[in-house]
Formats: structure tokens, sequence, C-alpha cells
């Protein structure tokens, strides 16, 4: 089929609204985010609920979540490296702001001049941390100890040993103690009981400092993993905590691009890269404008993608009513659905097909590159137009 040459729309609304006329677009709904903050909120019973806020806010933007968090009552954050504590720090003023990562040699000052608390995990960093509260004063930091993972963290014994030192300096006067699990996106896991007997006997060592040890899943397990602050991230996004059972959260980012082309292909024809995906059937193909580059994983595509293992479908998108899947291989910015079982006149060129978020659960999408929805929206590319839905 030629392409049919058509007029603009009256219906297409003003040319200067950038989000009307972008290739790609995010609406990110930040009346979802405070309503999941207030949910996990909820969930966290008698502890305080707080928002990790790392990685760009899982790809929503750390200032527009961070504000919207700390409108809806959060009052402590986690971020992952200083420089993230410092772009929220305007937004959340009277907020406690945790640096996962630590503080290295060079980045002190940010902690002072931007009142952000060190989360210390190792005995160098707390050789360190002493050494610069001597010279600078006194500043609060957490612990974080490793009761299994085997990632960061002090190691258990140590921690122990640290808490019962009556030698250890004055200075050293942890606000909180932390631990993560390895383990709580499947309640069924024996490492959940043992990393928690493991942070009871740490939080008793350290009597009358509070303790976390819950991130998003961990806080479904109940109260006994709540300590006094749960740190949940993914579900405050709309993400799937806990694996095999309905995801409660309202999905906060939905991601869409525009159809470039509409055509028509023949049976036994061939499509994109490596001729990798052959048609069983005439088709009709809509040619997308989102490929790897924004995070559209390659690993999504259906078929000639020797790496994915994980199942003989590709992802699919939704448009029309209808989802629809990916016929051969993502490209850098363009993928093809099939839009064949659409009806002829549902769909045209110029309008948008959801890739993932309100139609298409985001984990949907992720297990289909055999992934997880995090590593979707943490790698959403620069070429998104975003809009923000209000809070309020
Ligand atoms: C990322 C992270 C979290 C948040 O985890 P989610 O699974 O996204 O809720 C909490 N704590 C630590 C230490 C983390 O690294």
């Amino acid at each position: 089929m030629t392409d049919s040459f058509f007029l603009p729309d009256p219906d297409i609304p003003d040319p200067d609204d950038a989000f009307s006329s972008a290739p790609l677009r995010l609406t990110i709904d930040l009346g979802a985010l405070a309503d999941n903050w207030r949910d996990m909120a909820r969930r966290s019973g008698k502890a305080r609920a707080a928002s990790v806020v790392k990685a760009d806010a899982y790809g929503v933007g750390i200032e527009d979540a961070g504000q919207t968090l700390y409108h809806a009552g959060a009052r402590d954050f986690f971020v992952a490296v200083p420089e993230e504590g410092v772009t929220l720090r305007p937004h959340a003023p009277e907020a406690r702001i945790f640096v996962l990562s630590g503080v290295w040699p060079g980045t002190e000052h940010l902690f002072f001049e931007h009142d952000l608390v060190p989360v210390i995990a190792s005995e160098e960093q707390l050789a360190f941390w002493m050494a610069t509260v001597s010279e600078h004063g006194d500043h609060p930091c957490a612990l974080h100890v490793d009761t299994g993972f085997n990632r960061l963290g002090l190691p258990l014994e140590e921690a122990l040993h640290l808490a019962e030192d009556v030698s250890r300096p004055a200075s050293f006067s942890p606000v909180l103690v932390l631990s993560h699990l390895a383990c709580a996106d499947d309640p069924a896991s024996p490492m959940n009981r043992q990393q928690l007997e493991a942070f009871r006997s740490l939080s008793a060592a350290f009597e009358g400092i509070e303790s976390s040890l819950a991130a998003s899943a961990g806080t479904f397990l109940g109260s006994d993993y709540h300590f006094d602050l749960t740190r949940p991230g993914i579900a405050l996004y709309g993400g799937e905590a806990v694996k095999g059972v309905a995801n409660p959260m309202r999905p906060v980012v939905t991601a869409e691009a525009r159809i470039l082309q509409i055509r028509e292909a023949k049976k036994g024809q061939v499509v994109s890269y490596g001729a990798s995906h052959a048609l069983s059937r005439d088709s009709r193909l809509a040619i997308v404008a989102a490929g790897y580059a924004d995070g559209y994983l390659r690993n999504l595509s259906g078929h000639g993608v020797a790496l994915r293992q994980t199942g003989l479908a590709g992802a699919q998108g939704f448009i029309a009513g209808h989802k629809v899947p990916i016929v051969g291989r993502i490209t850098m910015d363009m993928t093809i659905f099939d839009v064949t079982d659409l009806p002829p006149d549902a769909i045209q060129a110029g309008d948008y097909i959801e890739l993932f978020g309100t139609n298409m659960p985001v984990d949907d999408v992720a297990r289909a590159a055999g992934t997880i929805g995090y590593e979707l929206l943490t790698g959403l590319g620069l070429r998104y137009e975003r809009r923000y839905l209000d809070a309020e």
C-alpha cells in the first residue's frame, strides 16, 4: 500500500505542545506515586515508610518524585550517591536523606553542606568518617550491615563487636542501622527468616538506635520485618515487588511511542534485521518510534535474538484497546508491531502505542525480556518528552 497523503486533523492539538507531537513520551502520574507511598506507609504499620529515590527516582525524575513524596508525608529518603542527595535536598527540606554508597574522600563536604547522612558500610569508611567528624564536627551517620546478602555492608560479626565496643568513639552514634534482604520477593524463601534472626540480634545490640530491614518486598512480608523504618522503592513507582501475586500498586509511568508508518506486507516476507521473522500471513505492520536506545530492550524482540531464552513470545504493545505483538528484531530507534488483527480503521500513522503503563504492566513487558520492571524504568532513554500529572 502506498501511504496516503493526509492533511492535518483539526483535532490534533497545538503543535507547540511538545507532548502531543513527541515521537516518544512519558506520562508520570504523581497522584499515583503519592497514593502508592501512602499505601506503603499503611502497610508499614507502626514503622515509618521512607522513600527510595535512587537512579532518578527509578526513572520518574527525582525532583518531581521527591517533592511529591515529601508533600505526601515522607521524611526519610534514600539515594545511591551524594549528587542525588544534593539534587533532592531543596525538594525535601526537612527530610533525612541517606546516601547508600556512603562517604568517600573528596565528597565529605557534600554531607555537611546539604545535610546528607552517609550510610557507612565498611571499617575503612567508618575510620574515614570518624576522622571527618573529628575535624568538621558531629554529623549523623547510618550503618549498613550485611546479614547474608553479600553485597554491601559491614559483616554481622564486626557490627556486633562494634556495638559492644565500649571504647568506640562517642562521636560514633548512628541514627539508623540497616540491612537488606536477598529473597524478600519470594515469601517462601528460608533466607528471609535467617536474615530476620540475624537482624534481630543486631537491632538488639544497637538498642535505642532505629533499625530498618525491609525494602518494598520485605514490607509485604509482614510486621516482623518492619522494625522502625521501611525502605520502599519499586512499589512507589508501581512496579511489582513480590513474585507471583497480583500487584496492588497503581501504575505511575506510561511510556508511549508514535506510529511512524503503517505498511501492508505479504505472507512469506521477512521483517527487520537478520530477516529473522517471516510472516505467516498477509500482515499490517506498525513501525513505531521506539527502540533499544530508548530502553526498549532488544531482548524484548519476539524472534531472532539468540540470547533471549525466557519464552517464545516477545513483548506486546497496547493500542486501540488491544495488545499487539512485536515482530522481528527491535532496532535502535524503531520497533515493528503486528496490527493485522485490529479493525482496519482503528489506528493510523501518528497514533501512539503504549509500550508499558496503565494498560500494559511494566513487569509483564520486562518478563518478556527476562528482566524486571526496575530495569525498564531505570533504563528509559533521554528521548522521551515528559508530562507530569499533578498529585492534587
Ligand atoms: C534499592 C534499595 C531499596 C529499595 O528496594 P525496592 O526493591 O526498590 O523497594 C532499599 N534498600 C536498599 C539498601 C536498596 O539498595
